[in-house]
């Protein structure tokens, strides 16, 4: 017994040892130690109106099950002794007080002649049973027997607290790692903007000399044209630090109380001058959507950043869907009433790999110097603070839907 009680106290939960398999552990060291056929462990379950069996070893075959259910209103005895005892040693369990009532549904079909059952406690209630079954002669429980059931009841509720630290501890770990990732994207944001807002005063300068070069009178064709490119690069240069200055700096915003409907209604027409001729915008208006709290301005763009994307998925052309409605919370997966902002086409579409990956900052598929990475993740950064979410359906050369959540905070008027 005491090599026993060592081995128990040595079971630690952790990568390697699940709880179930120390559980197993558990009751095959009790079977053996005490000498009995079947070791069971049962945890009340349904409000404390049933137990059922999490592991029983069977010593002769040497093998674990699970699953049995009994329940307090078939042994009502048994379940106010598990309350009350700190051992139940049943010598002759079929007439016993507290284990009698089990004779029929359990003790005789499983040829059960005695049982040692001991509660198993979590600050100080019981939380289930560790049951030792014997076969054959009643036995006599000694004194000795008795205190290493009631070890092995400890040893149990000690792992399931080991178990819990351990899991309190990974969780602990997670989150501190979140938030030092969101610390240093946040800081990288930050360090990004200012460089980017350097290298925009430069490229002032850059423009502007090629700008008087293009100016300049009798120039030779290939200069000239080379000046145009070198205008060219550094509008591009300048629009990309432009995103990033804004990415990274957080621009003073006003939110308040708007209707999106309203608001996509006036941006529409000058979308669809930014998306040109080969790309036509169908906006579905629903009707009633009530009102949301946000920036309308960082709604604009929302937008903007999704109907680009959606036309940048077709290139050759094709139809993009926006529309509004409200949604109940099912849909939304959140509780309450929802503003929907849809944005749909049938373009290239995403892989899982890509649309898990959308959302970060400086991730693009497009080519250099066309994509920055930064559309979505402002659009996140926005949503996130509007207190959305954000939903994302594509299939590849099937088309994208992302549709945005956000909190309708009143009906209209
Ligand atoms: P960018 O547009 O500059 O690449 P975004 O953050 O706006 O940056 O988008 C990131 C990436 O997500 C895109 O490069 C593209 O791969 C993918 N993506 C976004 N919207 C769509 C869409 N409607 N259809 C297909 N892919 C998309
Ligand atoms: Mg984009």
């Amino acid at each position: 017994m005491e090599a026993a009680r060592l081995a128990l106290v040595r079971l630690i939960p952790g990568p390697e040892l699940s709880l179930t398999d120390i559980f197993r552990e558990i009751c095959r060291t009790a079977a053996n130690t005490v000498g009995v056929n079947r070791v069971g462990i049962w945890f009340l379950v349904d409000e404390r109106t049933a137990l059922r069996c999490s592991v029983l070893y069977e010593r002769d075959i040497d093998e674990f099950s699970e699953g049995t259910t009994l329940s307090e209103a078939d042994f009502p005895a048994y379940f106010a002794a598990l309350e009350n005892r700190r051992s139940i040693p049943a010598k002759r369990a079929t007439s016993n007080e507290s284990t009698h009532e089990l004779s029929a549904a359990y003790l005789y079909p499983l040829n059960i002649s005695s049982m040692l059952d001991a509660p198993i406690f979590e600050n100080g209630e019981v939380i289930g049973v560790v049951c030792h079954e014997h076969s054959g002669m009643p036995r006599e429980w000694t004194l000795e027997d008795r205190d290493f059931a009631a070890t092995v009841s400890d040893a149990i509720s000690l792992k399931i607290k080991a178990a819990a630290l351990i899991e309190a501890r990974s969780a602990l770990r997670k989150h501190s790692e979140i938030t030092l990732a969101l610390n240093k994207a946040e800081s990288l944001a930050r360090l990004a903007a200012g460089a980017a807002h350097d290298f925009r005063n430069l490229l002032t300068i850059i423009l502007g000399c090629a700008g008087e070069i293009q100016r300049t009178k009798h120039l030779p064709d290939d200069i000239r044209e080379m000046a145009k490119q070198i205008i060219e690069a550094g509008e591009r240069g300048a629009a990309l630090t432009r995103e990033m200055t804004n990415y990274g700096e957080r621009e003073a915003e006003s939110p308040r109380v708007v209707n999106l409907t309203e608001i996509t209604d006036g941006v529409v027409p000058l979308l669809r001058t930014a998306v040109g001729p080969k790309h036509q915008i169908q906006f579905e208006r629903g009707a009633l959507v009530g009102k949301t709290f946000i920036d309308p301005i960082q709604y604009e763009r929302v937008l903007m950043n999704l109907v680009v994307n959606a036309r940048d998925a077709m290139p050759s052309g094709g139809e993009i869907s926006v529309s509004i409605a409200t949604v109940d919370c099912r849909e939304a997966g959140r509780s309450g009433k929802y503003t929907m902002l849809g944005v749909s086409d049938t373009g290239v579409g995403m892989d899982v790999q890509n649309q898990s990956r959308i959302f970060d900052p400086y991730f693009t598929t497009k080519p250099r110097g066309k994509g920055t990475g930064l559309g979505l993740a402002v659009v996140k950064r926005i949503v996130d603070r509007a207190g959305g979410s954000i939903d994302v359906t594509s299939a590849v050369d099937h088309g994208t839907t992302i549709r945005v959540y956000f909190p309708r905070i009143a009906c209209d008027a």
